[in-house]
């Protein structure tokens, strides 16, 4: 990569040329979080705060606490905050699937205990991990019913029998449709239970001067409300690309694995898994990444640009990630600026480890949906 300075000092404008751009840029936008437009938040006298823009000398102490949302940043925030504020609320409009479980691995410590080097531990405690993690997957679309049922029940051993779990921790759709939060030790429920912290179930009418009024009639008295309401997915960092100077709509291109896209020559990206750790797929994607490259320097090709086979011609397109697959608020809200994916490799984005394992190492790099020059 050559970089030229424009001008000197101060605040330079950076001109930057490369032959390749691998944009690691992840997938929301890091300067602002995603807040609703509630009304009359204007009128709220306390502070609003969202999580990703948290002022650091905000003090809770003593205060009355409303959290909006139930994802896991709600669900990591409200146990960290309950003891230290007078109640924390969790508001929220529905229930999310929460999965309690030891904050610990069973396994891992078993493997240290009889001093097994730490490679092996690794190894087998990650197969162990993505063996327990796709067993989970699986049953969601084979057994959702019965999964719900456990996930339920791992709640109501901590809330008792007494609490209203049916209202408040009873998802209205499939397990794992949404992101299925870990709540490390039942830590969410624990305070719950001790009463340090509570959850409604109620839609927001408006903001008011000292609190929230709800649809039910309800008032929620709050010195502080904190939006824990999500983040902007954003597609290619935000930046406005043109190629050969014109723009670029992202939202026309066909996905090629999910890393690169028709159109667009000499550029991937890393889009990690939403049900498993985010690196794993990063991995595949460098590995991938380095094979194309080598395999260019190898044929002297200086551009690599996927573009559809003659076949591919009339595939139906459909959304980057299917609804019926994962349809978290973020993805919703913004999956019109996603590229599209077909019906058939390599346009397909499966989000599945375990088929993408083996394929993406194996993948064919001339099997014409690659064009070199
Ligand atoms: C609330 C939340 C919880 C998550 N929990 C998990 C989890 O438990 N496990 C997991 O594996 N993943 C989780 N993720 C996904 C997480 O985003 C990834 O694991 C990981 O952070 C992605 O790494 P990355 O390097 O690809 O992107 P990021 O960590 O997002 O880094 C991207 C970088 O690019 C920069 N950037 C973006 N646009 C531009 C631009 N135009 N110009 C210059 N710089 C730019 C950003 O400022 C940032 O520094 C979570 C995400 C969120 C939002």
């Amino acid at each position: 990569m050559r970089r030229r300075g424009d001008n000197g000092g101060g605040d330079e404008t950076l001109r930057f040329t490369c032959d390749f751009l691998w944009m690691c840029q992840g997938y929301y936008r890091h300067s602002a979080g995603y807040t609703p437009d509630f009304p009359g938040m204007d009128r709220f006298r306390g502070p609003i705060v969202h999580p990703q823009t948290w002022p650091e000398d905000l003090d809770y102490s003593d205060r009355q606490v409303v959290v909006i949302g139930s994802g896991a940043t709600a669900a990591t925030m409200i146990p960290a905050m309950a003891g230290d504020c007078a109640h924390v609320t969790m508001l929220q409009r529905s229930p999310t699937y929460f999965y309690a479980r030891p904050n610990s691995n069973e396994v891992a410590d078993m493997l240290r205990e009889l001093e097994i080097p730490d490679e092996w531990t690794h190894e087998i405690v990650r197969r162990k991990i993505l063996f327990d993690q796709n067993t989970v997957i699986r049953r969601s679309f084979e057994e959702p019913e019965a999964l719900k049922r456990e996930l339920i029940a791992s709640a109501r051993a901590y809330l008792g029998d007494d609490f209203d779990i049916e209202t408040h921790f009873t998802p209205r759709y499939r397990p794992w449709r949404q992101r299925l939060a870990v709540v490390p030790d039942g830590d969410l429920f624990k305070c719950i239970r001790a009463g340090t912290a509570s959850v409604v179930t109620d839609q927001v009418e408006s903001f008011t001067d000292t609190g929230i009024q709800l649809a039910s009639g309800r008032h929620l008295d709050a010195d502080i409300i904190v939006t824990a309401t999500g983040f902007n997915l954003s597609a290619l960092g935000d930046i406005d690309f043109t190629i050969d100077g014109a723009p670029l709509n992202f939202a026309d291109c066909w996905g090629h694995r999910g890393i690169m896209f028709t159109g667009i020559p000499n550029m991937a990206w890393v889009f990690g898994y939403l049900r498993a750790s985010w690196t794993m797929r990063a991995d595949l994607v460098s590995g991938f990444v380095c094979r194309l490259l080598n395999h260019m320097d190898a044929n002297g090709a200086k551009t690599v640009v996927p573009r559809l086979r003659a076949e591919d011609a009339d595939m139906p397109a459909k959304p980057f990630i299917e609804d019926e697959n994962f349809n978290a608020g973020y993805l919703v809200r913004k999956i019109h600026i996603m590229p599209k994916q077909g019906d058939r490799a390599p346009w397909i984005f499966s989000q599945d480890y375990e088929t993408e394992k083996t394929e993406i190492p194996a993948a064919d790099l001339e099997d014409g949906t690659l064009i070199y020059g």
